[in-house]
């Protein structure tokens, strides 16, 4: 037996820590294999950091969104959020369970047609619509959510242009009893603004008004909120068939549940906060069916769940650079991925796990990134096993929105690795090199020679 690494011996105060639902919090288990795939293995062959992917997960989970929906309510379909994980092979996964592309920009619709969805399965969403990027998306009769009334303007003149209907919904926002409410994007639900929207519609007899969306908010942790923005948007169809005796298709409520992260600060861990499912379900089908819309009246519900339906998912894979005490004696451990790569660090207490056995000492550790910025914190302080240089961490739940909001500073991001329901494992995006970056650049010919 080789001789055992010295461990620095410590003198802890002791402290309990706050008691949750199940008593005090234990040690941090070691997560050595996502889907039966070894950490050390996806590491010596990918490289560190890796972000890891699970197409397993991410089946289930959809699956599992579906089922809560469909048992609940006639006609469901679900529109892939595409800023919260728009990888080629994510989307696609998404794509083949049956979700049609929720994209809210010119760069993400392209993306959704050269991957090969029909553009009447894309939904266009967002307050940046261009005149050419809405000219292509009333050629291919994709939805389009008004979000303002320029937009609903400019839409007018190309249907005048190209005698093309545009098929549109607009975007509503509402009070649902969460706030601040999100007011920013679409037409007001309490002060008539929505109403006035629907009428210049129909007035102006060039759009075919198809659809009524909202999107709340993100991280939505009351289901109830749900239910009174179903209600309201049912409402606004309810009266749109009283007066014009026209029905709409679709009500889309947009996304923003939560996913089992637990933010910064809570109390409870995500997992014991987060509503399931099923309760964003019952709230928003029993706000659909208690309206005053006839079962025959009863539009497609079409929603458009983002983080809920990746964060799982994802996993980052990290090494331990050093260890650390800062001026007053704590302890810091850094690793080589920090918030480049994990934006969601700023709001989510995330979980990391050790790759491998630890020691079973724990002491108060603070989680640095490798950046040179004082920012860089991957973890706040928090009981953890001590870590040693060249050990492996998992970080859990990190599927949604840090694979777009990543950032090129300072190094270039990493690979990404799908493991498949075989346990087959797939590159699905390669780590970004010099040339990468470099071929984006150009430096001009009085600046291509210095001597120093
Ligand atoms: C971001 C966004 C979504 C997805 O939100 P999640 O919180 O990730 O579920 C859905 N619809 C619209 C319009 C969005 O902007």
């Amino acid at each position: 037996m080789g001789k055992l690494p010295f461990e620095r011996p410590v003198i802890k105060k002791l402290s309990a820590g706050m008691p949750g639902k199940f008593g005090i919090k234990t040690g941090v288990a070691p997560v050595s294999h996502i889907d039966n795939v070894a950490v050390t293995d996806i590491i010596n062959e990918h490289g560190s950091p890796v972000f890891v992917i699970s197409e397993h997960t991410l089946r289930k989970t959809f699956m599992d969104a579906k089922r809560a929906f469909e048992t609940r309510y006639p006609k469901v379909r679900f529109a892939w959020s595409y800023k919260t994980n728009y990888l080629n092979a994510v989307c696609s996964v998404f794509h083949q369970e049956g979700a049609w592309a929720e994209v809210v920009s010119g760069f993400e619709y392209e993306k959704a047609l050269a991957l090969g969805v029909d553009g009447q399965n894309i939904i266009f969403n967002g307050p940046e619509k261009t005149y050419p990027d809405l000219v292509r998306a009333i050629d291919q009769g994709s939805l389009i959510h008004i979000d303002h009334f320029d937009e609903m303007y400019m839409l007018n003149e190309i249907a005048g242009e190209t005698a093309k209907r545009p098929r549109v919904a607009i975007r509503v926002n509402m009070d649902t009893g969460v706030y601040p409410v999100w007011d920013r994007f679409g037409f007001n639900y309490e002060n008539g603004e929505a109403w006035d929207a629907i009428n210049r519609i129909m007035a102006s007899g060039k759009l075919d008004l198809t659809g009524l969306h909202t999107h709340i908010g993100t991280y939505m942790l009351s289901a109830d909120a749900y239910r009174i923005a179903a209600s309201k948007l049912a409402e606004l169809a309810v009266g749109l068939s009283r007066k014009y005796g026209q029905g709409i298709d679709y009500i889309d409520i947009g996304g923003g549940f939560a996913s089992k992260n637990t933010l910064k600060g809570a109390y409870y861990s995500g997992t014991d906060m987060a509503p399931e499912f099923d309760d964003y379900a019952e709230a928003i089908s029993s706000g659909l069916l208690n309206s005053s819309l006839k079962p025959e009246e009863l539009p497609l519900l079409v929603l458009e769940t983002g983080r809920a339906l990746v964060d799982d998912a994802g996993y980052l894979l990290a090494t331990v650079i050093a260890n650390k005490r800062l001026s007053d004696g704590r302890r810091a451990t850094i690793l080589d991925a920090g918030i480049n790569l994990l934006f969601t660090s700023f709001w989510y207490d995330h979980q990391v796990n050790p790759a491998q056995p630890v020691s079973e000492h724990t002491e108060e550790t603070t989680i640095y990134g490798p950046l040179c910025m004082n920012i860089d914190v991957v973890k706040e302080a928090s009981v953890m096993p001590v870590l040693k240089k060249g050990d492996n961490v998992v970080i859990s739940r990190v599927g949604a929105y840090n694979m777009t909001q990543w950032m090129q500073f300072i190094t270039v991001r990493p690979r990404v690795i799908m493991i498949d329901p075989e346990m087959k494992v797939h590159i699905i995006r390669e780590r970004e090199r010099l040339e990468t970056i470099n071929s984006l650049e150009k430096v001009p010919g009085h600046l291509i020679n210095f001597s120093l």
